[in-house]
């Protein structure tokens, strides 16, 4: 595999794309680390991947959580040339006129820390051992990271702020860390909201299907978590790749060239 003897660490490792990213990953020949809020998603990693896996149970807003999950993932397989931030909550599409002025302040508080400040502890707590390994950081962005319409004003905030946070730190890490990005657009997974605007057990696929997701992207189907791992293989291994750092692939199935006219172009060849 593209990633024999790597060690890797992913954030929201339980389910839809970091539960992805854990199987690619071990495919390719790493082992793998994993910061997750979910008991039940670390129970069910450490059942399925007793030997390649350490899963912590944690919250990536809690610096010591993260320091815990990457001591944990060292410990265990003796260096760390990788972390991937990809915990995060969505916003369901929650318009600035439609949130209320009351759960406004909390629900930007909630989502930010998830999506912002918790890439900015991973990395803090993980950039110590990849600068010692000459590792690469991978953030988990979205269409909502280039694009409007993708979820409301805080997700879309958010994902903005992460672009600054590769730009920053890809910056700040070089020459020793390669800092870089992959861009998903929709697909079904486990992905929630803030308790704030009382989404905690809402998912995804409550509020978009299958076919409306499929039907605005010009590459016209519906992708799985799976389809988007060829990206991070790519930005964490160690050949092809030494000229990257601060690029952001767009694994959005071609959103950024939609017509005007048409979604696609080629739709009757
Ligand atoms: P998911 O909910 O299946 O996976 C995210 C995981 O993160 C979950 O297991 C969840 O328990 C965990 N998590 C949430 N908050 C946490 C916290 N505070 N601390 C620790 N763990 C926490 O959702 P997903 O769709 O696989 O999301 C992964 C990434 O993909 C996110 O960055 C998301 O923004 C991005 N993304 C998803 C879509 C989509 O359509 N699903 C589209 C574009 C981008």
């Amino acid at each position: 595999g593209a990633l024999e003897g790597q060690v890797a660490l992913i954030t929201g490792g339980g389910s839809g794309l970091g539960r992805a990213l854990v199987e690619r990953f071990i495919a390719e020949g790493a082992r793998v680390g994993v910061l997750e809020r979910s008991a039940e998603k670390v129970a069910q990693l450490a059942a399925d991947f007793p030997q390649q896996v350490v899963a912590v149970t944690g919250d990536v807003r809690s610096m010591a959580d993260n320091d815990t999950a990457v001591g944990e993932t060292v410990a265990r397989f003796g260096r760390l040339d990788c972390f991937i931030g990809n915990a995060a909550v969505w916003d369901h599409g929650a318009s600035l006129l439609d949130i209320p002025s009351e759960r406004l302040p909390d629900a930007f508080d909630e989502l930010f820390a998830i999506n912002v400040k918790g890439y900015l502890l991973g990395a803090k707590a993980a950039a110590p051992a990849l600068v010692k390994s000459e590792g690469s950081l991978i953030f988990t962005l979205s269409n909502s990271a280039f694009y409007p319409g993708g979820g409301g004003p805080l997700y879309t905030a958010s994902k903005h702020a992460a672009v600054g946070l590769v730009r920053q730190l890809a910056y700040e890490l070089a020459p020793k860390v390669r800092v870089n990005a992959v861009a998903p657009s929709g697909m079904a997974s486990d992905l929630r909201g803030p308790q704030a605007l009382g989404q905690q057990d809402t998912r995804i696929m409550d509020s978009r299907s299958p076919d409306a997701i499929r039907a605005i992207l010009p590459l016209q189907f519906f992708p799985e978590p799976k389809d988007f791992t060829g990206p991070y293989v790519l930005l964490a291994a160690r050949g092809d790749n030494r000229t990257l750092s601060g690029v952001m692939i767009n694994a959005d199935c071609g959103l950024g060239i939609r017509g005007i006219r048409h979604v696609a172009g080629g739709l009757n060849l």
